[in-house]
C-alpha cells in the first residue's frame, strides 16, 4: 500500500526586527527579544504557501497528502504552528527543551533532522531561505545534508510536482533557473516566492482549541553531544553595534551636465 505523501514545513519564530523601539537591544549588544514582537519568519510563511500548492497538486494523483509543520524554539512557538494550521497546514508540532538553549546552526538543523526522521517518512521538507534573526541561511542546507537528501535553493515556484520529482524555478542573482530533483528531497524558499494564503475562518473556529504537540529532546532520540551549546562549535566573540554614518556627500544636479559627470566619476572609479 502506498504511503501517505508526507510534505514537512520547517518554520521558526522570530522577534520582529522591523519593529525595532528602543529596547530592542541589550547592553552587552545581544538582542532583548523579550523587547520585539514574536512572529511567523516571512520566509517560512512563503514555504508554507509553496507546501501547500504542492499539496493541491498531488492530490490530483488521489494520494492521501499532508502537510506537517516542524517549529524548534520555546514553547509560545505554538502560536506558528497554530497560524499554519489556521492558513491550511494539517499538523504540526514544537520541539522544545533547555537543552537546546544556545544552539547555532551545527545543532539547530541536527535537531530538525531528529524531529522529522521522527515522523518516519517524509518526501519533500520545505524551509524557508533565511531566518531575519539568524541571517545565515544555513539550517536548510545543513538540514538536507544531516537527512542525505537532495536539496533546490532559493526556489521561487512550483513548476511541476508528482509523488516522484519536483521541478522548481530558482532565482539567481543573474537570471532564473528550472531544477528537478527526485524524491525524498528538500528545498530552501526565496523570499519572493508567492505571497502565503490568508487564514480561512472555518479553520480558525475549528483549530483554535487545538492541542499542539510538544516534543522534548527526549523525544528525538538524539546523541545528547550534538545539541545546545555543546553541540555548536560557533563561539561569538564579540558583537557590536554597527551605524554606517554617511561621511561625505556630493550634489549631482539633475541636468546633462551632472549626470555626464557622474557618469565620469563612476567609470573612473571602476564601478562601471
Ligand atoms: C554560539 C551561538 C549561540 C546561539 N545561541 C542562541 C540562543 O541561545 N538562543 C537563540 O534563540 N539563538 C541562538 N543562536 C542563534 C541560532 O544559532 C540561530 O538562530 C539558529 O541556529 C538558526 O539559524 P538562523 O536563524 O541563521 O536560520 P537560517 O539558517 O537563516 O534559517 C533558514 C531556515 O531554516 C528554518 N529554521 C531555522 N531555525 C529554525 C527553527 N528553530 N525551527 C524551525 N525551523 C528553523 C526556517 O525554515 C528558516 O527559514 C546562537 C547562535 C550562535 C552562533
Amino acid at each position: 500500500m502506498k504511503k501517505e505523501f508526507q510534505i514537512v514545513v520547517l518554520a521558526k519564530q522570530v522577534p520582529d526586527t522591523k519593529n525595532v523601539g528602543k529596547d530592542a537591544m541589550n547592553a552587552d549588544g545581544t538582542i532583548n527579544r523579550a523587547a520585539l514582537p514574536a512572529i511567523f519568519n516571512p520566509d517560512d510563511m512563503k514555504a508554507l504557501e509553496m507546501a501547500l500548492m504542492c499539496r493541491d497538486i498531488i492530490k490530483k494523483e488521489n494520494v492521501d497528502v499532508k502537510v506537517t509543520v516542524i517549529t524548534m524554539g520555546p514553547p509560545r512557538a505554538n502560536e506558528i504552528i497554530r497560524e499554519a494550521l489556521y492558513r491550511g497546514a494539517d499538523d504540526g508540532f514544537v520541539v522544545s527543551d533547555k537543552r537546546f538553549a544556545g544552539s547555532d546552526t551545527l545543532a539547530t538543523s541536527y535537531a530538525l533532522s531528529m524531529a522529522i526522521k521522527k515522523l518516519g517518512h517524509y518526501d519533500i521538507v520545505f524551509t524557508g531561505r533565511q531566518a531575519i534573526d539568524g541571517d545565515t541561511a544555513q539550517v536548510g542546507p545543513q538540514t538536507a545534508e544531516k537527512l542525505g537528501v537532495p536539496q533546490i535553493t532559493y526556489a521561487d515556484e512550483i513548476i511541476a510536482a508528482s509523488t516522484d520529482a519536483i521541478r522548481l524555478k530558482r532565482v539567481l542573482q543573474h537570471g532564473i533557473e528550472v531544477v528537478e530533483t527526485k524524491l525524498p528531497s528538500l528545498v530552501t524558499v526565496h523570499g519572493n516566492a508567492k505571497d502565503c494564503r490568508s487564514r480561512h475562518a472555518h479553520l480558525v473556529i475549528k483549530k483554535k482549541n487545538t492541542e499542539i504537540p510538544m516534543l522534548t529532546a527526549d523525544d528525538l532520540n538524539p546523541d545528547f553531544e550534538r545539541l545546545g551549546l555543546k553541540g555548536s562549535p560557533t563561539k561569538v566573540k564579540n558583537i557590536e553595534n554597527v551605524v554606517l554614518a554617511k561621511k561625505e556627500s556630493i550634489a549631482i544636479s539633475s541636468d546633462d551636465e551632472g549626470i555626464k559627470g557622474l557618469v565620469e566619476d563612476l567609470t573612473a572609479a571602476h564601478i562601471f
